[in-house]
């Protein structure tokens, strides 16, 4: 999907795209903590990262200074030395992260972002079941925590700009499929889903988004006014 700025995550985007703008230090504030709490939460990403990191590092070494059109190239570049690697690249020792939840409830990452741990934040009830607190706004992003309780989910919805959803606690589902711990859902205008909290306990999560959420169906029209950002 275009976007205003080359660095905006669309749904397109894969992990493998965040990761390396993650390493590159090249995506939004608030979209960089969500990768870094994700690797802090999934051991096998870690890894990955690690790798990149590896080979990334020796393909930027080799490029001239990358011009804002020069993304794609020099994903491309490590990429495809990932398709072919050397044994060093492929035996990357862990990047150097905390990892998982820490006492505060959250990942080390997102409670340094938002300055509080889970006890302390200041939900506010969106819908019965429904609870949000919008933590920060930071270059055209806003990071907010939710907590859906188990069963309960968001009304059907698609999005005027990208929204980016990493679970911490729990699992919802859509219809893109379940999303677990650690795991990060990526949806745009072309995605219309509800995500429901699954059963067994509260789904609580970190979203970056940056723009508002457009409510589709019948009950979507009358609540409209409660969602927008
Ligand atoms: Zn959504």
């Amino acid at each position: 999907m275009a976007s205003a700025t080359d660095n905006t995550p669309s749904s397109e985007a894969t992990l493998d795209t965040l990761l390396t703008g993650y390493l590159a230090g090249s995506l939004p504030p608030p979209v960089q903590v969500l990768v870094e709490a994700h690797l802090e939460l999934n051991p096998e990403s870690r890894r990955w990262a690690s790798c990149l990191e590896t080979v990334g590092g020796e393909v930027l070494d080799r490029l001239d200074p990358v011009a804002p059109r020069g993304r794609d190239a020099k994903l491309d570049a490590i990429f495809a030395l990932d398709a072919d690697p050397s044994p060093d690249a492929t035996l990357g020792s862990p990047v150097a992260l905390p990892t998982g939840i820490g006492p505060s409830g959250l990942p080390a990452s997102i409670e340094r972002y938002v300055g509080r741990s889970l006890s302390d934040v200041p939900w506010r009830t969106r819908l019965p079941g429904i609870r949000e607190w919008k933590a920060r706004s930071e270059d055209g992003y806003v990071a907010s925590l939710f907590c859906l309780r188990a069963g309960h989910g968001l009304p059907p919805h698609t999005h005027r700009g990208t929204e980016m959803t990493l679970v911490l606690h729990g699992s919802f589902t859509d219809t893109t499929g379940r999303y677990g711990a650690g795991d990060i859902s990526i949806a745009d205008d072309e995605i219309d889903h509800r995500p429901v909290a699954d059963p067994g306990g509260d789904c609580i999560g970190f979203v970056v988004t940056n723009a508002g959420l457009r409510l589709t169906g019948r009950i979507g029209r009358l609540l409209a006014p409660f969602t927008r950002q």
